[in-house]
């Protein structure tokens, strides 16, 4: 058997172009563009290419996007200072402030800031007053990644209600917000972290198994119940020769990618799941679309509901 590929980006396209009218409609009736800010402290280059692909997305789907840029070596009352200003602004409608933060500021400092921005320009879902509503289940700005993966699963016809989902990684910005959003569609929600004892045989009586780990191809066939739907949330750069040819057999066109270019993007579930899974999202291509599709889409609500459409 091998897993039907869940096409994230074939979605992403899809929830783009209706996002594209509902930008449309919005610009029409407000006399301006719903506005996006994307503050970016220092210059690390993966940073760099996903504040890029958010300015690119924002504008093709008839948004307005500004980067506001802050030295590496900004301090944090600076970042506190620039989120106030866009709180202020009545042309930004979402503010995003990219993480990770430099090590410099230490570990509360991207707290700090998230705490500063107002929760209804909040498109990051990370503020404490949002994340208190999505555990009321009456959010309306929700952290992109989870609320893209329900997204995935609802437009690929997959049923959660009922089903036991098994979520690998508690983190707060994937692991805890989407077994929370699972449990909002009735699905029996287990979740499991480092400490979890037996991670094998819990994750192998998942109907839905959610991988957001940050291991790369840590997910093997022991951990799939067969027919499962696998989301793999995982984005890991595989520089290391004998990982990758680990993960990828010869001749599997990755491993190939990896001796042209020397690193490969690797998710946390191993290629040898597709052969009992049912439903498995690649990487790239899965998840990742979705986050970017559910940014875009947190902009333009919170647009709306700004001004009261
Ligand atoms: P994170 O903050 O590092 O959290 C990782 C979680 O996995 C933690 O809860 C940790 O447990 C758990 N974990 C780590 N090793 C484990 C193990 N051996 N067994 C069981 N649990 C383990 O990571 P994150 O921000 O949630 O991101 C997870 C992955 O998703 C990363 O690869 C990241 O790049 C990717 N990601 C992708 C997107 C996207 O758009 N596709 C968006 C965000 C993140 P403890 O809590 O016990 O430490």
């Amino acid at each position: 058997m091998s897993a039907r590929i869940l096409d994230g980006k074939a979605v992403a396209a899809q929830i783009r172009s209706e996002l594209a009218s509902r930008a449309a409609a919005f610009t029409r009736r407000a006399g301006r563009q719903p506005g996006l800010s994307i503050v970016l402290v220092g210059d690390k280059p993966d940073s760099q290419i996903y504040v890029n692909s958010k300015l690119k997305s924002a504008g093709d789907e008839g948004m307005k996007a500004t980067l506001s840029p802050l030295p590496a070596s900004a301090s944090l009352d600076e970042i506190l200072s620039l989120v106030h200003r866009l709180n202020a602004d009545v042309t930004t409608d979402g503010i995003l402030v990219q993480a990770p933060l430099p090590d410099s500021l230490g570990t509360a400092a991207m707290q700090a800031v998230f705490d500063a921005i107002d929760p209804s320009k909040d498109v990051d879902g990370v503020t404490p007053a949002n994340v208190g509503r999505l555990v009321q289940n009456r959010a309306d700005l929700i952290a992109c990644t989870p609320a893209g993966i329900v997204e995935l699963l609802q437009r690929s016809n997959i049923d959660v209600a009922g089903k036991h989902a098994v979520v690998i990684g508690r983190s707060d910005i994937v692991g805890k917000p989407v077994s929370m959003l699972l449990l909002h569609r009735h699905a029996t929600v287990t979740v499991c972290h480092s400490r979890t004892q037996d991670l094998p045989k819990i994750a192998a009586t998942g109907d839905i198994l959610v991988a957001a780990l940050g291991r790369p191809g840590f997910v093997r066939q022991p951990f799939v119940r067969p027919g499962a739907t696998v989301i793999d949330v995982g984005i890991n750069l595989v520089t290391d020769a004998n990982v990758a040819r680990e993960i990828f057999h010869e001749g599997h066109p990755r491993r190939g990618l990896f001796e042209r270019k020397g690193s490969v993007l690797v998710g946390d579930v191993h290629p040898e799941v597709a052969e009992v899974a049912g439903a498995l999202t690649p990487v790239p291509g899965g998840v990742g679309p979705l986050t970017i599709a559910m940014l875009m889409a947190n902009t333009i609500t919170a647009a709306e509901l700004r001004a009261g459409y």
